[in-house]
């Protein structure tokens, strides 16, 4: 579960997460949508801790991102700490940002190896089962390089779940691919929706998000302007002129 009240984030004096407010049970799929500049990354980049908030509290699974309670008051994590908490939040980016100099298996095995610290011939068998998972159990020995695009955002996401995180957070996973390979990654993670892992997912596929998302929170601005639950009611009906917009752009 994540919990995010009253974030707020300033960049500089641009205000770019105005009072953001979401609880989002475990098991759920939402869906960030908004036009860019919106602050969808920023959104996800706060839960994942890669920056800082202004104001308000991020919590995954009851715990403060980025702090802990010490007696009354709170303390920043040390890097140590954050890296430990960063483990229950699975993070895929655009481009898939894979060790080059590893090999597949060898890049889903690293995370659970060298920070949950896992015995080799484990995370191994779990690398493996993984790979197995998003079809690219014979990609185990291959490099990077040698992948296409949708195999390597494949391997991305297998890396990430490795770590066994509580919540997957994707921004614009599909975004770099052509369509063709992203259908490859969309069957993955509507596997993954199905399996009913946590999800917090910008993109500006309203189709990925139509496909498989419970829930939409649509920004503009830094805000949530829109929260839908179902999804489907913003598409067939956006409540603000801001989304009616927004989706005639996108289709
Ligand atoms: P997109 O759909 O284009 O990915 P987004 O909704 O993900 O957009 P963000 O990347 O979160 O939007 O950006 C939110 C705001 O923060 C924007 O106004 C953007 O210009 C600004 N911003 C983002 N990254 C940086 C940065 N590294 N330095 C300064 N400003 C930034
Ligand atoms: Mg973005």
């Amino acid at each position: 579960a994540i919990e995010l009240m009253d974030v707020t984030k300033y960049r500089g004096t641009q205000c770019v997460l105005r009072h953001v407010s979401a609880q989002i049970p475990r098991g759920q799929v939402v869906a960030v949508l908004g036009p860019s500049g919106a602050g969808k990354s920023t959104l996800l980049r706060c839960v994942n801790h890669l920056e800082t908030i202004d104001g308000g509290t991020i919590t995954v699974d009851g715990a403060l991102v980025g702090y802990r309670q010490r007696g009354d008051a709170l303390h920043e994590l040390s890097d140590h700490e954050i890296s430990l908490q960063r483990r229950r939040t699975g993070m895929v980016f655009q481009s898939f940002n894979l060790f080059r100099h590893l090999c597949v298996l060898d890049n889903v095995m690293s995370g659970p190896l060298h920070v949950l610290r896992r015995p080799r011939a484990e995370a191994r068998d779990k690398a493996m089962a993984l790979l197995q998972r998003v079809g690219l159990a014979d990609k185990a020995r291959a490099f990077p390089h040698q992948l296409s695009g949708g195999q390597q955002q494949r391997v991305a996401i297998a890396r990430a779940l490795a770590m066994e995180p509580s919540v997957m957070l994707l921004d614009e996973p599909t975004s770099a691919l052509d369509p063709e390979l992203a259908q490859e990654v969309i069957a993955v993670i509507r596997q993954l929706a199905e399996d009913g892992i946590t999800m917090l997912m910008a993109t500006h596929e309203m189709a990925l998000a139509r496909d498989f998302a419970d829930r939409v929170l649509f920004m503009v601005n830094g805000e949530i302007v829109e929260d839908v639950l179902p999804a489907r009611r913003f598409f067939e009906a956006p409540a603000s002129e801001r989304g009616r917009q927004f989706l005639a752009h996108h289709h």
